[in-house]
């Protein structure tokens, strides 16, 4: 009874799993996408933990109970900072999957139950669980900023990485030939730690989000060996879904970068290029809010351009409310949303669906490149790496070849950022210089806040 019960669960888990990543194809239904998600991984616990060799262990209601205790407060970190603590969400997963994987070699090297199927699957739960744990911790670390956020390298860095895993692939194949030899199962286990450290060393800060992608890809195939140990089914379907979707995603940011997989991971992006940062300070043609105001209230078509500094200044509200203003005058307003603008993938809609900003005003990075030749003011909003024109001229630059938004080409640009500092990628932006620019300098949520009452008549002197 309990066994088809829990065929049962296993079944109905890994539909739900599968439509929940259905449902967040679309913010539409993005939400219950969530809920279902939520309800598989429920039904998944509750499914293993009914079963008659696990139920009596009472003490695993404590393991739950931490997980929550844990998990809870995780949750409550801002939006800005969710990229990180995804990254402690996949450090978690694969410190599960390094330690279940030691413990069953443990319980089954004196029952001599070590199979080569069991052995091998187990030496690359250890090896892809302990890479992901250290390596995700040092993702985390480098976005937190506790870690050093630049690329760390040094001369023959690529070929010491890839021959640890080397060694450590090597070990894992003589342990499956003699899996008593327990030293070589230490010695994979204390490599796939330190590979997962260094794996991440020579990755800048900016390509973070990316790497974190594909550490949840290296969590779910984890999972997937960790459920052939196990024998658990709903493992190997979660952590295939789970696998397959992280790759898929980092493949999308990576095309949305313009970057190759192997620049991302060997490519040292985001380290200080010489003379980059010292670039000769341009003339920039700065007005107030008023000014910005002025300019806006003529225009009959307006796109908006929202970044990282939007998020940071909490702004989509009063660009909601100038939205309004602007609409309520029969201009046309629309929302020109980059792949990763932001600190991760959809952060700009979140933002602007949760200030109600209509979805069919958000457009498309290559639909709205379209128009802005033919649009009168665009608007950027702390958005600084995805509006930067060297992307698309500038060689030397390390975002050349990124897509941008082509906000210089429209009629004429207000930039809304609080300084003239560098964005994510630490470059100079000429986009703030050019004739048509004016820069409206304070915090977004501030000058927003001061355009509309100007709009609304209420700052006219
Ligand atoms: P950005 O290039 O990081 O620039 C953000 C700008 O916002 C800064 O120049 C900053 O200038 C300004 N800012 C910060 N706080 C502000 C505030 N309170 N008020 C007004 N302005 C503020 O951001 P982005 O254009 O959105 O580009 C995103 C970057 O992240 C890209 O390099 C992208 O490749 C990278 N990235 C994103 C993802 C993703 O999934 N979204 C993934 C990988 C990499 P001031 O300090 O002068 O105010």
């Amino acid at each position: 009874m309990t066994h088809a019960l829990g065929q049962l669960s296993a079944i109905v888990a890994t539909a739900l799993f599968i439509f929940a990543l259905y449902w967040m194809n679309d913010p539409k239904t993005a939400r219950r996408g969530v809920f279902a998600g939520v309800a598989a991984m429920a039904i998944a616990i509750l499914a293993t933990w009914i079963q008659p060799e696990i139920i009596h262990h009472g003490w695993i209601v404590l393991a739950i109970v931490a997980g929550f205790a844990v998990g809870i407060p995780l949750s409550r970190v801002p939006l800005t900072a969710v990229p990180q603590r995804t990254a402690l969400s996949h450090a978690f997963g694969g410190l599960a999957a390094a330690l279940v994987g030691t413990a069953k070699y443990a319980l089954w090297l004196p029952e001599g139950e070590l199979t080569a199927f069991r052995t091998g699957a187990i030496a690359i739960e250890v090896i892809l669980g302990g890479l992901t744990f250290t390596g995700s911790l040092m993702a985390a670390g480098k976005l937190q900023e506790v870690v050093p956020t630049r690329p760390i390298t040094y001369r023959g860095q690529n070929v010491i990485n890839l021959s640890l895993l080397g060694i450590a692939i090597v070990s894992a194949l003589y342990l499956i030939v003699h899996p008593e030899r327990w030293w070589l199962f230490g010695i994979i286990l204390v490599l796939s730690l330190v590979f997962g450290v260094l794996l991440i060393l020579p990755i800048g800060g900016a390509d973070m989000p990316t790497v974190i992608s594909l550490l949840n890809s290296y969590a779910g195939l984890s999972a997937v060996a960790m459920g052939f140990v196990l024998e658990n089914k709903v493992l190997i379907t979660a952590g295939a879904l789970d696998g397959s979707s992280g790759f898929i995603l980092s493949v999308i940011m990576c095309r949305a970068m313009n970057r190759s997989f192997t620049n991302v991971l060997f490519g040292a992006f985001g380290q200080v290029q010489a003379g980059a940062a010292a670039g000769e300070a341009k003339a920039v043609k700065s007005g107030t809010a008023r000014d910005a105001a002025d300019l806006l209230e003529n225009a009959s078509s307006v796109v908006v351009v929202p970044g990282y500094g939007m998020a940071v200044a909490q702004a989509q509200h009063r660009v909601r409310e100038i939205y309004d203003q602007l609409t309520k005058r029969g201009t046309d307003v629309k929302f020109a949303i980059h792949p990763v603008a932001g600190r991760m993938p959809g952060h700009m809609n979140v933002l602007l669906a949760e200030a109600e900003v209509p979805y069919d005003a958000l457009v498309e990075m290559d639909d709205i490149n379209r128009d802005l030749p033919q649009t009168d003011v665009v608007v950027v909003v702390g958005a600084n790496d995805v509006v930067n024109p060297a992307a698309r001229h500038d060689k030397s630059s390390p975002i050349y070849g990124m897509p941008i938004i082509d906000a210089d080409r429209a009629k004429a640009c207000i930039a809304i950022k609080r300084s003239m500092n560098p964005g994510f990628a630490g470059i100079d932006n000429e986009l703030y210089s050019a004739d048509n620019t004016l820069m409206v300098f304070g915090d977004a949520k501030g000058v927003l806040g001061d355009i509309v009452k100007s709009l609304a008549g209420e700052g006219h002197s």
